[in-house]
């Protein structure tokens, strides 16, 4: 009997373990990237580049490519694609579970201010803020029309926007060391960190950085994802569909 197929809703750095662990497993692994970025660092085994198409795009690749089941391990903030992938799947028949990471969670000495949408988070800034912005390039033109807000804005790859010159731009990939992000606090003299509560040990020193600087976290929370079996672990989820399907 052939391996069961798995489609993997990727994009992320716990994708690719994910791809892994299915492959090591005996599942027949085809992991999706969006094609957002332009050097995608690619996961073991098959990979597809570029949307479905929406919910019956996606639905005929199900069927087409007769997945077994989809295992979302697209980011906390993906909202478009959780919810396109377990509707499709509910109608293709092929099982939808997701792997996510905890939120981050307040500790002693921090200051958040929570936030449902980038919107609101620019429009909770105080006027003549410097902030740091890490909330991805999609996310940054909320704040770039408030012309009494500056700061560095930080991101993997170049925004399709003109970023006005009161904004540094940074391009960079995480990690980030706690001595790089308190650096960068000190040298842009920020006073608010925003961020987007994608959770996850890469990213998180900013938020020591914050701690330690006395500066507030405007935190924008995460989207609502559909009601699904989720994991926290590849190994986590990889038993769960072993239960279910038989590589
Ligand atoms: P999104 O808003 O949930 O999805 C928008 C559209 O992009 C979807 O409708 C789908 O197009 C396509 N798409 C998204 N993820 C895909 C995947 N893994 N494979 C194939 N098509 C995909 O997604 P997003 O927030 O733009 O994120 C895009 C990708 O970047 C995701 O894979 C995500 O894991 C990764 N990422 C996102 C963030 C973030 O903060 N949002 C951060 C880091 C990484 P069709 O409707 O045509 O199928």
């Amino acid at each position: 009997m052939p391996a069961k197929r798995i489609l993997v809703l990727a994009g992320t750095a716990e994708a690719r373990d994910l791809a892994a662990t299915l492959l090591a497993e005996g599942y027949e692994v085809i992991s999706s990237l969006a094609g957002a970025t332009r050097a995608p660092e690619l996961p073991p085994g098959q990979v597809r580049i570029g949307g479905f198409g929406g919910v019956q795009g996606l639905i005929d690749f199900l069927k087409s490519d007769e997945i077994a089941a989809i295992a979302d391990a697209t980011h906390p903030f993906a909202a478009q694609m959780s919810r396109q992938a377990h509707e499709a799947a509910a109608v293709a028949g092929s099982y939808y579970c997701r792997l996510e990471r905890s939120p981050w969670q307040p500790q002693t000495g921090d200051h958040w201010l929570e936030v449902p949408n980038a919107a609101a988070a620019a429009v909770l800034l105080p006027s003549g803020a410097r902030a740091l912005l890490t909330v991805g390039r999609k996310e940054i033109s909320a704040f770039l029309l408030r012309p009494d807000v500056s700061g560095i804005i930080r991101m993997i790859e170049p925004p399709n926007i003109a970023v006005p010159a009161r904004w540094r731009l940074v391009l960079s990939r995480p990690p980030f060391s706690l001595d790089a992000e308190l650096r960068l606090m000190e040298e842009g003299q920020i006073s608010h960190l925003v961020t987007k509560n994608s959770g996850g040990s890469k990213t998180a020193a900013k938020l020591d950085a914050a701690r330690q600087r006395g500066v507030p976290v405007v935190m924008i929370a995460r989207p609502m994802k559909p009601q699904a079996p989720s994991f926290p672990t590849s190994t986590g989820l990889a038993l769960a569909l072993r239960q279910l399907h038989h590589p």
